[in-house]
């Protein structure tokens, strides 16, 4: 396992063979690094390989959902099908040479830094489930942020006698034609599981607690002509990325920082003009958020407006609809009825604060990172932590997060990690490790900056940390690639050296 290298360079341990972890294998091979890339599954591809449900698609434009180095004239769709993307990242992969290079089936369960002070090495110690270990100089956790299921705390939960799952871990053994279904949830994956299971139920009824902005979008289809055009013309390719990055990431990726924001006003009198056109008002009503738009992530959407009001669709919400329990047969709410159904889905998110855990991970000195996130996890400029020397992670806790690809950030953080191993390589520093003064002052100044943000203005989701904070990169996304860019050595250890 792991590619040659060069004598005397550098070697690296990379978690997770998702979309960071592929880009990260990439990139070392490129750079003529050695690697291993551990990963769990027996599968490449994270939140792509784990999510199946019907319905699955991306709600980011593909062609910015796309590595900047290998973008695909062959997308079929302006946002594409869930199985066209993760045949992309095993595509990808494969032409790059790193599917071959990836320790399949064999979790990480240690990492250990071997400090030179206390006799060791000054590498990470890597250990897996089979008892497999390697050294490394460096380690690149990709382990994602939506990977843990998180199934709600609902009285009675395991008591349901037919089949329940949670979206991430879809039973395709179970029928769904003609039958009964429950679904909890009506986040960005409840909405599209509705969408493909309203024309297949009997009677699908969505448990929602919280109503959601959804934007309605066209399902835009590329045709032969326009891919025939990307295949030949790699310019309009790169254009079309570079503009939807900039309306995205920059554009979309800034106007949550206003909460006044034109462009947020605008979504919402598109929401609510697309809710105009539903006949009925009771269901109108239920689906109409209170809070503003962008406040929890958007949810974007061709066909809820059509699924809500199909005949076999109903949403169950307010304090009447309110899930008091789960009963051998189905739900029962609190207006005492019980809803009876043949299956029942929990569409009901992930615990986004766990990162690489729980696998035990112990840097210089003996720090826990348990210990140190203790309360909830954050990370100096969103990609290093103090006392974990030469430990980089790639969308982790403070990335910036939002209706925009999250493949950029990656990128630009591969980025950044690279720019400061090569200054140990040339001997400018002797390790990476953030110092704990600087890494508050960013936490400090990020806490601040976020409590200004649209995500602030009075919802719950999965933006906010356990004292109601968005845990998220709550600056400019340009202000990201910036800092990206030209890391502030200062804030290093034994920078200067
Ligand atoms: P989510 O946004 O966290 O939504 C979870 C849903 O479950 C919410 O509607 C929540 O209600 C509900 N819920 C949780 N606990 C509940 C309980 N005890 N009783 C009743 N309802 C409960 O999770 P998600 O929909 O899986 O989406 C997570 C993220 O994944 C998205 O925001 C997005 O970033 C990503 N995603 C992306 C795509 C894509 O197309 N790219 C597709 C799917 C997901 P409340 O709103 O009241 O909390």
């Amino acid at each position: 396992m792991g590619q040659t290298t060069e004598r005397n360079a550098p070697t690296f341990g990379i978690i997770g063979a998702g979309m960071s972890g592929i880009l990260a294998a990439i990139k070392l091979q490129e750079a003529g690094y050695g690697f291993t890339v551990f990963e769990k599954a027996d599968r490449l591809g994270g939140t792509w390989r784990d999510n199946t449900y019907p319905g699955l698609a991306c709600d980011v434009p593909s062609h910015i959902y796309s590595y900047s180095f290998a973008l695909n004239p062959e997308w079929s769709r302006f946002a594409s099908p869930g199985s066209e993307i993760l045949e992309y990242f095993e595509r990808v992969a494969k032409e790059y040479g790193v599917d071959d290079q990836i320790r399949f089936s064999d979790p990480v369960v240690r990492c250990t830094w071997r400090d030179s002070k206390d006799g060791g090495d000054n590498r990470w110690e890597v250990e897996t489930g089979s008892g497999h270990v390697e050294t490394f100089d460096f380690v690149i956790a990709a382990t994602g942020i939506l990977h843990h299921p998180k199934l709600p705390e609902i009285e009675g939960l395991e008591s349901f006698a037919g089949p329940m799952f949670h979206s991430a871990r879809w039973d395709h053994d179970v029928a769904l034609d003609g039958k009964r279904i429950g679904l909890v949830g009506t986040g960005s994956t409840g909405v599209q599981i509705t969408g493909a299971l309203a024309p297949r139920a009997e009677k699908l009824s969505v448990f929602q607690r919280t109503a959601q902005w959804v934007v309605p979008v066209d399902q835009v289809a590329y045709s032969e002509e326009e891919k025939e055009t990307f295949r030949t013309d790699s310019d309009a390719l790169d254009k079309l990325h570079d503009e939807l990055t900039m309306a995205f990431n920059d554009g979309f990726g800034t106007s949550i920082l206003d909460v006044d924001s034109d462009m947020i006003d605008g979504i919402e009198a598109r929401c609510r003009e697309e809710l105009a056109t539903i006949d009925d008002e009771e269901l109108r009503a239920k689906i109409t958020p209170t809070y503003r738009a962008g406040c929890k992530r958007l949810v974007i959407s061709h066909n809820w407006y059509e699924a809500v009001q199909a005949d076999s669709v109903e949403i169950v919400t307010g304090a009447d609809g309110e899930i008091e329990r789960i009963e051998p047969t189905g739900v029962r709410t609190a207006d005492g009825r019980l809803h009876e159904f043949d299956v029942l889905v929990m569409a009901t998110g992930f615990k986004v604060d766990s990162f690489m855990r729980p696998m035990s991970i112990t840097g210089a000195d003996g720090a826990d990172l348990d210990e140190v996130w203790a309360e909830r996890p954050s990370a100096y400029m969103a990609i290093t932590l103090p006392g974990f020397p030469n430990f980089f992670m790639l969308n982790g806790p403070n990335s910036p997060v939002g209706n925009f690809s999250l493949i950029q950030t990656a990128e630009l953080q591969f980025e950044y990690a690279m720019d400061m191993v090569e200054r140990v390589v040339s001997g400018q520093l002797e390790r990476i490790q953030p110092n704990e003064e600087a890494a508050q002052r960013f936490e400090d100044e990020r806490v601040e900056a976020a409590q200004n943000t649209v995500w602030a203005t009075g919802c719950n989701s999965w933006y906010l940390d356990d004292r109601g904070i968005p845990f998220a990169w709550p600056f400019p996304f340009e202000r990201f690639r910036r800092e990206m860019a030209e890391p502030r050595l200062g804030d290093y250890e034994g920078a200067g050296v």
